[in-house]
């Protein structure tokens, strides 16, 4: 396919689209990948993001739900109930919330830089090691 008709990674990836047309879905479940892409059949095997978007969604959920918590500590020094009953819903709000779009940026970074899993050279490391 043309490099003219992709669409970015980062608007497939917000729209959690196939990163090679930006049509068909990336997902099959909430954070399970479909086989393959229902408009242009590219196959998804190539894709694993491994942990990445939940270091992401950690750091980013941490940095907003921990900021806040400290603010309104220092600020209103509200009972601990307040705390649970106002950081509960937000922790999963900012963590779930992300977690799909951060994944499917990953993949279509993934996709466009076409990065895959290091693996040796068998004939240059053969070669190396004097063996035919
Ligand atoms: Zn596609």
């Amino acid at each position: 396919m043309a490099n003219a008709q992709r669409p970015s990674w980062l608007a497939a990836g917000l729209a959690c689209r196939c990163p090679q047309c930006g049509k068909g879905r990336l997902f099959h479940g909430f954070l399970t990948l479909a086989p393959e892409c229902e408009a242009c059949g590219l196959d998804f095997a190539f894709a694993d993001a491994g942990d990445g978007p939940a270091v992401f969604v950690i750091l980013f959920a941490g940095f907003v739900v921990v900021g806040l918590a400290l603010i309104v500590e220092f600020l209103y020094r509200p009972p601990f109930w307040l705390h649970a009953l106002l950081w509960g819903p937000l922790i999963l709000l900012v963590t779930l919330g992300p977690l799909r779009p951060f994944k499917s940026i990953l993949i279509a970074l993934q996709y466009h830089h076409d990065a895959a899993e290091g693996r040796l050279d068998r004939g240059a490391r053969a070669d190396r090691e004097g063996r035919p």
